[in-house]
């Protein structure tokens, strides 16, 4: 058996930013290198992720749309059914860290203040994880949402406008997707393990969960491959989107077309990529630009 890594840094990220994604799976590989298994090796690439601050999870993560919260969202699981997840964690350098020690609990999803607080019990230390580019791009966005912007994020603000002015309480139908990261490792050994980390979608209320923390939605893993997905959570959660790709994988479609029968269960509009490695094959591949990166050998 073959190793695989594929690594990615969100859907409608730039290209110009795989660099980042080849850095993580490196790490991962180096990981492996040493002895670690697949969940180490997708732990190692995607806290590298989370410390790039081009992207949106950790150090890098954009801000809610009160322009003061950072919540992010992180999750993995490994082939043998083991699953971890924070969501709306704040103030720690690296989500999916926390979440591999939620999976060492009876727990699977641990969110807000009880998250951080647990992240705190288990040692991980209080991190500001703001950056003038997320604090920037808020700005933008909400200049777009008062129709004052450059119009770069005007295509996700119609959905934001239906409250009374200054009051963005309508729900969207779509939001802007933004640079989440994940992984997935296949190991020498025929281990899986799949991750995400997000600090969510550009236009995005305090307590929402996306995709990134949800079994089945943004990843999934099991004896026949692992699966991350991106893009716009809600839509991906409503499709069930890393299960339903998983589900074809384990009956024997190749990865390649497991891929594009996800990507193709979504309409245009939407921002949508995904990573997926079975046991003979692996396909990283998006409907928009995106960052992105394979090893094996
Ligand atoms: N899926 C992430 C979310 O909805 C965003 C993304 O992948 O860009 O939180």
């Amino acid at each position: 058996m073959r190793y695989a890594i594929l690594t990615h840094g969100g859907a409608a990220s730039p290209e110009s930013f795989s660099d980042g994604c080849v850095a993580a799976a490196e790490a991962a590989r180096a990981t492996l290198d040493r002895g670690g298994d697949a969940l180490a090796a997708a732990l190692a690439a995607t806290a590298a992720l989370e410390d790039d601050p081009r992207f949106n999870a950790g150090t890098g993560s954009i801000l809610r749309l009160d322009g003061t919260a950072i919540e992010m969202d992180a999750s993995v699981m490994s082939s043998d059914g083991r699953f971890g997840a924070v969501t709306c964690i704040e103030r720690v350098k690296n989500p999916v860290l926390v979440a591999a020690r939620v999976m060492e609990t009876p727990h699977l999803v641990l969110a807000g203040a009880g998250a951080t607080a647990f992240a705190r019990r288990v040692g991980f230390e209080d991190h500001d994880p703001s950056t003038l580019r997320a604090r920037e791009r808020h700005a933008r966005a909400i200049a777009d949402l008062e129709g004052l912007g450059d119009g770069r994020h005007a295509r996700e603000a119609p959905g934001w406008r239906r409250g009374p002015p200054g009051h963005y309480f309508g729900f969207a139908d779509l939001c802007a997707g933004a640079d989440t990261v994940g992984a997935v490792v296949r190991d020498a050994q025929g281990r899986f393990a799949a991750t995400a980390s997000t600090g969510g979608t550009l236009f995005t209320l305090r307590g929402r969960v996306g995709d990134a923390p949800t079994m089945g939605a943004g990843v999934y893993a099991g004896p026949h491959g692992a699966v991350a997905a991106t893009g716009i959570g809600e839509e991906i959660v409503r499709r069930f989107l890393a299960k339903s790709v998983y589900d074809w994988v384990a009956e024997g479609l190749a990865p390649a077309r497991a891929a594009s029968r996800g990507l193709a269960m979504f309409p245009d509009v939407v921002d949508v990529g995904i990573c997926v490695i079975g046991r003979t094959g692996h396909v990283v591949t998006s409907n928009r630009s995106m960052a992105r990166a394979a090893l094996a050998g």
